[in-house]
């Protein structure tokens, strides 16, 4: 096949395995929102919906590899970029309809990744009625730390889940606090969307989420996956 203008090279994220140089190509990148609920109160809402997705695109990712800080451009035409830690779930085996029972046969691995959000952007589109792409789907939006192979995750209810801005600790609770586990976002994904390897699922955030700026430093980390390290910078994304 002859391409009539250059083909875009594939998205992948190292894995932190054995063996070195391997990654996961990465084909959708699914979010769930409002998942934690004390989240869910703070963005003004009961905390007790069913779960909703909205999508970033793939290349969205900001690849951040093991012990490194990424370097994260802050975003055009945003005064209020806000910080949300999540568990993502690396999807190695695809399907429809797949039942939370079987689901976490599904997941390749896990990795921590920060749902960036324009949320002065954000608002004025929920206001509007319109879609939340320019809030959420920007470039670089996505920063993600190493895919762990899930046997290597030792992570359960009670792992901490943390978000600190220059070493202050901004957001913390347990993945128990999700509303929807990692198997039942699969059950309720899975039956609006046909899952693939590759696939991506950012699992939601925990409440205090918050703005950044031009210097910050955001460290998050999930015990029992890992951690992510992103600074703030000037400059444009590229
Ligand atoms: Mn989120």
């Amino acid at each position: 096949m002859t391409f009539v203008i250059p083909a875009a090279a594939p998205v992948s994220v190292p894995v932190l395995s054995a063996t070195v140089g391997q990654s996961f190509p990465v084909r959708r990148i699914y979010c769930v929102g409002r998942n934690y609920a004390e989240h869910a109160i703070e963005m003004g809402f009961t905390g007790r919906e069913a779960p909703f997705f909205f999508m970033k695109p793939a290349d969205a990712v900001l690849v951040v590899p093991p012990n490194t800080t990424g370097r994260m451009h802050y975003p055009t035409l945003t005064k209020n970029l806000h910080y949300e830690a999540e568990l993502v779930v690396a999807i190695g085996m695809g399907g429809r309809n797949i039942r939370a029972a079987d689901a976490l046969q599904h997941v390749w691995g896990y990795a921590v990744g920060l749902d960036m959000t324009r949320r002065d952007l954000q608002t004025e589109m929920k206001q509007q009625g319109r879609p939340w792409c320019i809030a959420k789907g920007f470039d670089e939006s996505a920063p993600i730390g190493p895919v762990v192979p899930a046997a290597q995750c030792t992570w359960s209810a009670n792992s901490r889940i943390e978000l600190a801005v220059n070493g202050v600790t901004r957001q913390s609770s347990t993945l128990g606090h999700m509303i929807w586990s990692v198997a039942e976002v699969i059950e309720h994904l899975s039956a609006a969307w046909i899952l693939a390897p590759g696939d991506l699922i950012y699992t939601g955030t925990p409440e205090n989420v918050g703005a950044v700026a031009v210097g910050d430093v955001l460290t998050a980390s999930i015990a029992g996956v890992g951690d992510l390290a992103v600074s703030i910078v000037e400059g444009v994304a590229s």
